[in-house]
């Protein structure tokens, strides 16, 4: 494993970390093992969230003793100071720490969350406090929006910028990778495998690793996984042509299909909560089906409202077919609602 520095933070992680989602799906004892595991085996940086249920606290379970020899980040939803101190706290409980290295203020997409988070008694002035306080050491930002993302890493406010990156998804690579270097801003690529959809990690990490500067941070639900990367991460990158048309294939796959939670294509005057029912089978098959018809219920209970207006479709810069999907989504959660009343 190399150990590669996250920007200007000081911090040292490994060359890929361990997103946490996945082990929601997971119970507390498996949980703990493939986290020890990934721990043993070399990886040091482990992401997560408040919304990722009870990842924090399986995350204070499996490393209680080792804190010192991790880097630890969560992220608050909370676009206001109360809310995202609350929400602190609790995770620094749930982890059994009493600091963390990186707080993030999650999924910063929208100028009404940029206003909130930044405005007097938002959640980044709350933040900043908590760091001169020292229960946070670091401070970085996640989102799904390009043009936010850089206006965000060019703010001078952060410290890491956290953003989809992977084969089908390389927005970021322009300008939004070119303002992070600039800056100083370390750069978590999430999303290795574009939420679930890539499903040959080998070429998923051969593209990645083209790209060091962006520490990717794949979930794992078991050893066997870890296993898995760290084998391809012990060989020389070498991408040949028959690779770059597998990966060609792959975007010309579910380029028309995926939806990669820009939220360009929001609001919807009918109430339709669009990005979260666009992405519910990748939920399902990131977090479990009881989880995902929970997380995600506001969202496909707003679908019935579509009244196929197309405004939406207009502002998708992918040309998805929004209403169609999103109908299509809204039956497997009923599918699901139904198995899980058994
Ligand atoms: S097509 Fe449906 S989801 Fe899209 S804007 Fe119109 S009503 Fe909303
Ligand atoms: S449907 Fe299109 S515009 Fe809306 S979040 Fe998905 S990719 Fe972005």
């Amino acid at each position: 494993m190399r150990y590669v520095k996250l920007g200007n933070t000081g911090l040292t992680v490994s060359e890929f970390g361990f997103g946490c989602i996945p082990i929601i799906r997971l119970v507390k004892d498996d949980s703990v093992k493939v986290l020890r595991y990934a721990f043993e085996r070399g990886i040091t940086f482990f992401d997560t969230a408040n919304a990722y249920r009870d990842s924090e606290e399986k995350i204070g379970k499996a490393f209680d003793g080792v804190r010192d020899r991790i880097v630890l980040a969560s992220k608050t939803l909370k676009r206001d100071g109360d809310g995202a101190m609350e929400q602190l706290d609790n995770s620094l409980r749930m982890m059994k720490t009493d600091y963390l290295d990186l707080y993030q203020l999650h999924q910063v997409a929208q100028e009404e969350d940029w206003q909130k988070v930044t405005g007097p008694g938002g959640a980044l002035e709350a933040v900043m406090k908590a760091k001169a306080a020292g229960k946070v050491r670091h401070v970085g930002v996640t989102s799904h929006s390009l043009p936010m993302a850089i206006r965000m890493v060019k703010s001078s406010l952060f410290e890491t910028v956290q953003f989809p990156f992977n084969l089908i998804e390389e927005e970021a690579k322009g300008e939004l990778f070119s303002a992070a270097r600039e800056m100083g801003l370390g750069f978590i690529s999430m999303k290795p495998f574009g939420g679930g959809v890539i499903d040959n990690a080998e070429i998923a990490f051969k593209y990645l690793r083209q790209y060091p500067e962006a520490i990717p941070i794949p979930g794992f639900e078991s050893c066997e996984q870890v296993d898995q990367i760290l084998a391809i991460y012990s060989q020389a990158n070498v991408v040949g042509e028959q690779d770059l048309e597998v990966m060609e294939n792959y975007r010309n796959e579910l380029g028309k299909i995926f939806c990669r939670r820009c939220e360009y294509c929001q609001p919807c005057s009918q109430g339709v909560i669009i990005t979260p029912a666009m992405g519910y089978p990748i939920f399902v098959k990131r977090m479990s089906a009881p989880v995902a018809t929970e997380f995600c219920r506001k969202a496909m209970e707003s679908v019935p409202n579509c009244t196929e207006c197309g405004d939406c479709m207009e502002r998708c810069p992918y040309e998805l077919k929004i209403p169609e999907i999103i109908k299509a989504n809204y039956a497997l959660y009923e599918a699901h609602l139904k198995e899980l009343k058994g």
